[in-house]
């Protein structure tokens, strides 16, 4: 029997759809088409209807939507009880899911109760013949796996940014709506609140087009024999601020403050990119200060336009890793970047 997808989406705060929800829209769309089947979609928020709206012209079959202040905020019992009462609702066996952490939360959780099975992460969803095949990668993406599942439903979420998102005229789309009942500890887990750095701390963007690397060079003496991390914090905050793109570091640049060593006062582990690090998806990257090959070969796959600024013409980024390097001082660069451009 041909599979009934559901593709599964939650509202932002504000009611509207992020990025990522597009691209499970986009991909459950797609995977439909290639299997001859219809999809529907399963919205979860304290408003849905804009988002319906937003979608009307995605094909979907209909929209099933659970609304209400109980799901404005993410909390496991009122989420896994919309998603597991969305799946049901649309009858679904392949449930195309948002990968964003909201969902990850609950998703295993729900293919445990409804007895299917769930995959994360995934980067690709098509078709094999009448059944859905889907990609993933393990092992800090050196291995990509092929994954076909026979136990129904199957819970696919997709890797934010992996996808190309869903665009199309907005209408109105019309909503039907899915009760859901909350056990009494469903509904005594309140959100008081949420403790989070504000938009000019949060350096980690996901969602933007750039990712500007900071390597260890930033904090090396420089041709005055001196060190100068302070011009370079501003330098790289400063662009940060003007540009929106996310950070990134190298190895070196983020293991500094643990070795003691002058370091950028900003800079995390949760920055690294590179094989024992992050593998971004941006669609640009601009390298600065940055020599070592892990952060570029491996961290940077994914990222489609790729430049640098290195005083070594002879840096791993000269040999063939880069679209474009300039031999350059990167604090002189980015001083003169910074002053052209406008604050977003
Ligand atoms: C098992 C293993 C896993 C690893 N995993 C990772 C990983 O996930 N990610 C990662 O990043 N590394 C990883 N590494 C470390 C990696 O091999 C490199 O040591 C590291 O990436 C080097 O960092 P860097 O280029 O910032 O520093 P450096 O090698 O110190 O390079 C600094 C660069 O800055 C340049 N520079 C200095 N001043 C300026 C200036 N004013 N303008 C322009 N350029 C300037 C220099 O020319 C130099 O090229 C791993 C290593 C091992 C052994």
């Amino acid at each position: 029997m041909a599979d009934k997808i559901v593709v599964l989406v939650h509202t932002e705060p504000d009611g509207s759809l992020a990025k990522s929800g597009f691209e499970a829209v986009g991909t459950g769309k797609a995977l439909a088409g290639a299997l001859g089947t219809a999809f529907s979609v399963g919205l979860v928020g304290k408003e849905v209807q804009g988002a319906a709206d937003v979608l009307a012209s995605c094909g979907a079959a209909a929209f099933f939507g659970v609304s209400g202040p109980d799901f404005a905020d993410a909390r496991y019992g009122s989420d896994a009880g919309a998603v597991e009462a969305l799946i049901k609702a649309a009858g679904a066996s392949v449930v195309v899911a948002t990968g964003t952490s909201r969902f990850a939360r609950v998703l295993a959780g729900v293919a445990g109760r409804l007895n299917g099975r769930v995959d994360s992460h995934v980067t690709k969803a098509v078709a094999e013949g009448d059944s859905p095949a889907v990609t993933r990668w393990f092992y800090r993406q050196r291995i990509e796996a092929g994954i076909k599942r026979t136990q129904r439903p199957w819970i696919i979420s997709i890797d934010p940014g992996s996808q190309v998102p869903w665009k199309g005229e907005k209408g109105s789309g019309k909503v039907e709506a899915v009760a859901v009942s909350l056990s009494d500890a469903a509904k005594s887990a309140k959100v008081t609140g949420i403790k989070a750095p504000t938009a000019d701390q949060q350096t980690i963007r996901p969602d933007a087009d750039l990712l500007l690397v900071a390597g260890a060079g930033w904090t090396k003496k420089q041709a005055d024999g001196n060190i100068h991390v302070d011009d370079a914090a501003k330098l790289i905050l400063d662009f940060l601020s003007k540009s929106r793109a996310s950070l990134g570091g190298s190895k070196s640049a983020v293991d500094m403050s643990g070795e003691g060593g002058a370091a950028l006062p900003f800079m995390t582990h949760l920055h690294q990119v590179g094989q024992t690090g992050a593998t971004p998806r941006h669609l640009k990257g601009l390298a600065t200060c940055c020599h070592g090959e892990e952060p570029h070969v491996v961290g940077w796959r994914f990222i489609t336009e790729r430049r640098a600024i290195n005083l070594n013409a002879g840096c791993g980024w000269a040999q063939g890793k880069t679209d474009v390097l300039y031999v350059a001082d990167a604090f002189e660069v980015m001083r003169k970047v910074n002053e052209r451009l406008k604050p977003k």
